[in-house]
Parts: structure tokens; sequence; C-alpha cells
């Protein structure tokens, strides 16, 4: 059984509060496709967003980064042609709120991959070197095969996107493919 985690696809990452910019941009079309097509075939689809208080001064990303993904803000939507697929399948997708970069640290994803018997998942969104690198550590700690898709990751950061790709390759056994 497989999965899609959407990671991050929000308003503030990709033109908002802590925007990726160009490359989250050019990702927009092919999340949403990769999206629709997981739905359509029955998997797990999962959007994994991160959620911030405003005025957290002992969160470990309030000395690294502006405030973003803040509760009830449209930071923290969707972003373009993802939120108009979450809108129409909301019903086959699971939303799962996140504090800290690695969609499992905190959250129940495990549990819901687990009783699913799901051992396979495909990783998309933003950052590639940031929150879907530590969601792919983690994966690969808890013994599950990962496909990666470098058409619908994207960083800020392209020499840290690129280091991520390979580390991910080689490092994680991940497949990298579209
Ligand atoms: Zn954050």
């Amino acid at each position: 059984m497989e999965a899609l985690i959407v990671i991050d696809y929000t308003v503030d990452f990709v033109n908002g509060k802590l925007p990726v910019g160009e490359p989250a941009l050019l990702i927009e079309d092919r999340i949403a496709e990769l999206t629709e097509a997981h739905v359509r075939r029955g998997d797990l689809v999962v959007m994994a967003v991160d959620l911030h208080e405003e005025n957290d001064p002992d969160h470990p990303e309030s000395k690294l980064f502006p405030p973003h993904n803040i509760r009830g803000t449209e930071g923290r939507e969707l972003f373009g042609k993802l939120r108009e697929v979450y809108d129409r399948n909301r019903d086959h997708i699971l939303w799962m709120d996140k504090t800290r970069y690695s969609s499992f640290h905190g959250t129940p994803l495990e549990d819901e991959l687990r009783s699913r018997g799901i051992d396979t998942l495909h990783l998309v969104g933003v950052c590639t070197d940031i929150c879907v690198l530590h969601t792919a550590v983690d994966a690969y700690n808890r013994g599950f095969r990962m496909v990666i898709h470098p058409s619908a990751v994207a960083s800020f950061n392209a020499a840290g996107h690129e280091w991520a790709l390979q580390h991910f390759r080689g490092s994680l056994g991940a497949d990298v493919r579209d």
C-alpha cells in the first residue's frame, strides 16, 4: 500500500511570509496532478501542514525564521491548484497539522500509515532540504520505502535542493524519479 505526503505547500511557503518563491511556483501543476492521481488510485493522501502560534518565543524556529503558518491565517491555506484539488476531494484527504519540520514529529502519521498497511511513501512539497528532508529521514528510520518526485519538491536554496536529492538517493535509499 502506498501514500502520498504533501508537505507544507501553503501560501506562506510559496509566496507569503517565508517564501520559496519561483521554484515553488514551478511545481504547482505537478503537485496538484500527483495529488489528484493518488486520490484516484485510492492511496492515502496526507496534507502535512506546518502550524505555529503567534508569539511563541520558545519554539526553536522562532530564532531562525520570521513568523509563518500562524494558526487561523490565510498563510496556512494550501496554495493555488492544490487548494482546489483539496477542496474537491476533502473526504479522501487527511489533513495533518505538524509543529516541527518532520511530518512524523508529534503527529499521528505513523499510526495512520501502519493501520492501513502502508509501506511506501511518495513525498512532495517544500522545502526539499528542510521539511521534506526531515520527513524522509524519519520515514527511513521507521523502515518505509520512499519515492521522491524531483518535479514536485522545491527549495529557496538551489544547492540545498540538489544536495537533498542526492541524500535521498544515496543515503536514504529513496527512488528519486518522476
Ligand atoms: Zn515552521
